[in-house]
């Protein structure tokens, strides 16, 4: 990985169509972005991509789309509504309000967890460190209080608080509730497992780092349904399964490490991360959990509904087990451009830069461009085929080097150049992205080198 800054990724990303801020015009709208032309592509591979593995290719994997919004007894029952909170306090000379653990975390790099601390052992921490608001340095702060993450709004047109409901701040729960609903439809047998992929609301402060932490995000999660006792071989199976997806995508594995959580949630066995080394430093990728029958018992509790599961083979009756595996679409596109970002310097000095992207997750899998505009003639319809099997880009502009250039920024692993040989014997010339090594073939051989080079 080249020496990549957040900010230089933030600028490369708007200037090759990639990620825009949200609301631009208007000033923006403090960590929202939106996707452009490029990065909407990139997404929708990473999507595919995680949803071939975990669903088509696994076996006894469903998928669901359950509604962003749900009764809201949902996020009783799940533990939302009393907990789902951060450590807070307001700076009282700007008024920032600022996360008290990350205040921690940041100072003390990495050699405290400030998730083992309760609020008055972090405002012990932050009083004889003398921790300062970063915004305008002052060293005031209000006691720490905890502000629940979810954004509420109102059912109907009353503003009564029966009425309140939450934008969804995980989609687990839309897997929990279905747990039934896919079981019986299905005939699926324990173990199995519901994916979805789906967005996420969190209110959270964040300090930056552009998609890592957002308001609005989309997750991609897999619950498995188990027997208790095999959860555990389970839940190592799954830390292998995601770890292989990432290597697979073309992680560097120095790059990658799991993290065991210091702190367990009451009713979890087991839980871990998988970090990513971004460019301000380790942080959480994925997280895999072995949460025991939680879930499923508190939506029995809460939704008076049994959500006994009862095996086919034994008539036993009883709640599966959960092994839940939950990755972020945005924040594993950031981990994959922060991968594939790379600067070369090129015989002559010139500097090369350019996205070495695994051509499954590519925008735009190959570039058609005629050596001269008058060669359209020959090179449209070879597009015209590409275009139907694959996003194809054509491009007349320029010099062709700079057309390479162009294609390498964004990451096409392919470019087929049409010349004047090209009328007379048919070929065309492919090259290659990482090694720019080009080879003579056949127009008609073409789509099948492609299709060769973006399989996942
Ligand atoms: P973090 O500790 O970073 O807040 P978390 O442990 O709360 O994350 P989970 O609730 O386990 O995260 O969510 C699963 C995954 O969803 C995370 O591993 C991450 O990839 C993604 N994710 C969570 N919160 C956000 C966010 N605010 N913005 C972007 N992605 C997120």
């Amino acid at each position: 990985m080249s020496k990549l800054t957040m900010d230089k990724l933030v600028a490369l990303c708007k200037g090759r169509g990639i990620i825009f801020a949200g609301s631009e015009i208007y000033g923006g709208m403090g960590n929202t972005w939106d996707y452009g032309p490029v990065g909407v592509e990139i997404k929708n591979n990473i999507k595919r991509a995680w949803w071939k593995r975990f669903v088509q290719e696994s076996e006894n994997s469903f998928g669901v789309d359950a509604a962003i919004l749900m009764n809201s007894r949902v996020w009783d029952a799940s533990g939302h509504t009393a907990s789902f909170s951060d450590p807070k306090m307001d700076c009282k000379k700007c008024k920032s309000r600022m996360r008290a653990d990350t205040l921690i975390s940041a100072h003390a790099k990495g050699k405290i967890n400030p998730d083992t601390m309760t609020n008055e052992q972090m405002q012990d921490y932050i009083s004889e460190h003398k921790l300062a608001c970063p915004k305008c340095g002052a060293c005031e702060w209000t006691p720490i209080r905890q502000f629940n993450l979810m954004f509420e709004t109102n059912r109907g047109v009353t503003d009564e608080s029966q009425n309140k409901i939450y934008l969804r701040p995980e989609t687990a729960q839309g897997e929990f509730v279905n747990f039934l609903s896919v079981q019986r439809s299905m005939r699926a047998k324990v173990p199995f497992g519901i994916a979805q992929v789906g967005k996420a609301f969190r209110n959270e402060v964040t300090p930056g780092n552009f998609i890592f932490r957002t308001i609005e995000f989309e997750q991609m999660e897999h619950q498995l349904f188990c027997k208790s006792e095999e959860s555990e071989s389970f839940y190592n199976t799954y830390k292998e399964k995601a770890m292989r997806f990432l290597l697979d995508l073309g992680f560097d594995k120095e790059h990658l490490r799991f993290k065991d959580h210091d702190k367990l949630a009451h009713y979890a066995s087991a839980a871990c991360d998988i970090q990513f080394l971004y460019p301000m430093g380790w942080e959480e990728l994925n997280g895999i959990h072995n949460r025991g029958e939680w879930d499923l018992s508190r939506h029995q509790e809460y939704s008076g509904k049994s959500m006994l599961y009862t095996d086919p083979f034994t008539g036993e009756k009883y709640l599966p087990n959960v092994v839940e595996y939950s990755i972020g679409a945005d924040r594993l596109m950031l981990a994959v451009l922060c991968e594939a970002f790379d600067e070369e310097t090129l015989e002559g000095g010139e500097t090369r830069s350019l996205l070495r992207l695994s051509p499954a997750l590519a925008a735009y899998k190959v570039a058609v461009l005629p050596l001269q505009k008058n060669l359209s003639d020959a090179a449209k319809p070879i597009y015209e085929k590409l275009k139907k099997q694959f996003m194809t880009a054509y491009d007349d502009a320029g010099s062709i080097g700079k057309r390479y250039r162009r294609q390498d920024e964004i990451g096409t692993p392919l470019c087929v150049t049409v010349d004047f040989d090209t009328l007379n014997d048919n070929t065309v010339t492919v090259r290659e992205r990482d090694s720019m090594q080009q080879k003579r073939v056949k127009a008609d051989e073409v789509a099948a080198m492609v299709a060769d080079a973006v399989k996942f």
